[in-house]
């Protein structure tokens, strides 16, 4: 079983109110290890009537929250921010536990998740507005920028931790209340970041995590008239449904959705750095991110090679329980997620793509995975067109830069792209050619909380991270003052 410093921090509970509690009715929902099949505990299984009392705490919240001066909000979120860091090895182990990562992942996970509240903790003290120059003399002319109101988060398992402070921060700072849904698989480091967040000093309502029955705890939060702001990260799918669901009340939405990452290996390329860049971006967390390498891109002369090289190096992960010293590559989540792999690899190997390396289930049984890599992949493979979230590296072959860019652009997906070249003219034709939220040039890690991330075509709406992440959660008002 799981061995925490600080016990308290795993709770079977959810947080609505500033008050600890069960499902109205007591149900539960069981959280397992997918490392090992464990039961870690379990958490309740809320519905509509309590994500609407979490709503209306957040509503009651709301007016003292947005009068704190920014400063006095900041203050809150530094130290929520410093809490995460001091428990950082509990919540590693404990995101291990739920979620299969390896603990050094877990682990950089955690402080990527923290950097995202000491972000927005400073930039809320930077929420300014605007005077313009006036049309009239006897009228000035005043944009504020205020805080949209209640918001909703429902986030996914593949960063149990980091998707809900990339939502949180901005949303506190801005002066907005926040209720979380987690994703079901991965709850306790949710209500992990809930205790701390009660520790910092956050209010009662300000920030409230339920756990249970999606359907209906984001039916509650798309239709309830008082959420202002829907923020989202997870599949297309879901993220389309949602939309429709906040069309009858007009809500604001960031949606982060699926990707389709291309990853571009041109003839100039140094190979050693792309065959790097290529395993952190595709093999990290088990392949589980919506910016991992989807499709790998490789230019004729430098195909074989290239392929070599990264099965060599993809043949020295290591895969077993994330909390083991050593391992890189856990578990998938779930064995939906295996079946999803095997079938991206059956259908490309039918269709002519020949097997590098792995290919199977691993040996260890449960949901791992071997490391995979295909070359003579096509665009008329499964795998081109869909985000496989497992660890399969698909190699397409390309002749010209402009066939790759086109390539890389024939999905409606765009969220992140890589590419690896040495040519300076090439690099900037090829960026500004990409469609795509977030481009990696001689790198396949680009996640920052300085920076926008977000994507474009049906990869979403909005930006989360760096100065454009606060205008998600405020809204602009104008002000004309008159009889001057
Ligand atoms: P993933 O492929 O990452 O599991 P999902 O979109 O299925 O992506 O899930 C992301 C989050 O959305 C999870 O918290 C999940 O519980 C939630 N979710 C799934 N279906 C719905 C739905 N119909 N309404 C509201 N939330 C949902």
């Amino acid at each position: 079983m799981l061995t925490l410093k600080d016990p308290s921090l795993l709770r079977q509970q959810c947080f609505i109110a500033g008050e600890w509690c069960d499902a109205d009715g007591g149900a539960t929902i069981t959280v397992t290890n997918p490392a090992t099949g464990e039961t870690l505990g379990t958490v309740p299984q809320m519905g509509a009537a309590e994500t609407r009392r979490a709503i209306e705490a957040a509503h009651a919240a709301w007016p003292a929250w947005r009068r704190q001066p920014a400063k006095a909000r900041a203050a809150i979120l530094r130290k929520w921010n410093d809490l995460i860091l001091a428990n950082a090895d509990d919540l590693a182990l404990l995101m291990t536990a739920e979620q299969g990562k390896p603990l050094a992942e877990s682990k950089g996970e955690i402080s990527y998740a923290a950097s995202f509240i000491e972000w927005f903790a400073e930039e809320a003290k930077r929420i300014a507005g605007e005077t313009l120059a006036s049309p009239w003399p006897d009228k000035r002319v005043l944009v504020t920028r205020e805080p949209i109101g209640v918001s909703a988060a429902i986030t996914p398992w593949n960063f149990p931790a980091a998707m809900i402070t990339r939502k949180a921060g901005p949303a506190l700072a801005a002066g907005c209340p926040m209720v979380v849904k987690p994703a079901e698989l991965t709850p306790f480091s949710a209500l992990a970041l809930a205790v701390l967040a009660e520790r910092a000093g956050v209010p009662a309502g300000v920030f409230s995590v339920i756990t249970g029955a999606s359907r209906a705890i984001g039916g509650e939060m798309t239709s309830n008239p008082i959420v202002r702001k829907l923020s989202f990260t997870g599949s297309t799918a879901v993220g389309r449904l949602l939309m429709e669901q906040c069309a009858p009340t007009i809500k604001k939405l960031s949606l982060e959705l699926g990707g389709n990452a291309p990853f571009i290996v041109f003839d100039d390329a140094d190979l050693d750095a792309a065959v790097e860049g290529a395993i952190a971006s595709k093999y990290r967390n088990a392949g589980q991110t919506c910016v991992c390498a989807n499709r790998i891109y490789v230019q004729d002369g430098v195909y074989d090679a290239f392929a070599a090289k990264l099965v060599e190096a993809a043949r020295k992960l290591k895969v077993g329980n994330g909390a083991d010293a050593g391992v890189t590559q856990g578990p998938l989540i779930e064995e939906k997620a295996v079946a999803k792999v095997e079938e991206h690899i059956a259908d490309a190997l039918g269709k002519g793509a020949r097997l590098l390396l792995g290919g199977q289930r691993h040996e260890l049984g449960h949901s791992f995975f071997q490391p995979t890599v295909l070359a003579d992949v096509d665009a008329g493979m499964l795998v081109a067109r869909e985000e496989t979230f497992g660890p399969l590296a698909p190699l397409f072959r390309f002749k010209t830069d402009d066939e790759a860019v086109a390539l890389a652009n024939d999905t409606e997906f765009g969220l992140a792209a890589y590419f690896y070249s040495r040519d300076i003219g090439r690099i900037w034709r090829v960026a500004e050619g990409l469609e795509s939220g977030m481009v990696g040039v001689n790198t396949g890690l680009i996640s920052t909380e300085i920076a926008p991330f977000g994507g474009v075509k049906q990869s979403g709406l909005g930006r989360e991270g760096s100065t454009h992440g606060m205008d998600d959660y405020l809204v602009i008002k104008y002000i004309c003052m008159g009889g001057i």
